[in-house]
């Protein structure tokens, strides 16, 4: 998708520090975070919505979760909060699948983004 930001920060077309690297996923640092540690994981391969996934889709969503997991644990964040919106009904703004991966002294008590 060439007008998707995160495609764009995905594939380094849009220089961006990543925290985490591997060959489906990427994480780097929210621009506006809501939390003391605020990170997104995103996919490579663009998807807008976890309401459009197939089945097909499945392994790489589990990856996705799976790469929460060793970057907090990269980090030695013993405790955290995972976030996905989805849709803009359900308050997501980027259209293409993230995680968001709060930890730490959050800016609303529920931890919410979007
Ligand atoms: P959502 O509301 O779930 O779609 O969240 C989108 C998130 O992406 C927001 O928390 C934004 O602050 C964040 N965001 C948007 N553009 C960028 C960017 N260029 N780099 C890092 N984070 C971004
Ligand atoms: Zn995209």
């Amino acid at each position: 998708m060439s007008d998707c930001i995160f495609c764009k920060i995905a594939t380094r077309a849009f220089p961006t520090s990543f925290r985490y690297e591997d060959d489906q996923v990427v994480a780097f640092d929210d621009i506006h975070p809501a939390a003391e540690t605020h990170i997104l994981i995103i996919p490579k391969q663009h998807l807008e919505k976890i309401s459009d996934m197939q089945e097909t889709d499945r392994p790489l969503m589990g990856h996705l979760l799976f790469a929460a997991k060793k970057i907090a644990e990269e980090l030695d964040i013993p405790g955290y909060k995972l976030s996905l919106n989805v849709g803009p009904e359900g308050g997501q703004v980027v259209m293409h699948v993230h995680l968001h991966l709060l930890a730490g002294k959050m800016s609303n008590p529920a931890g919410e983004v979007g």
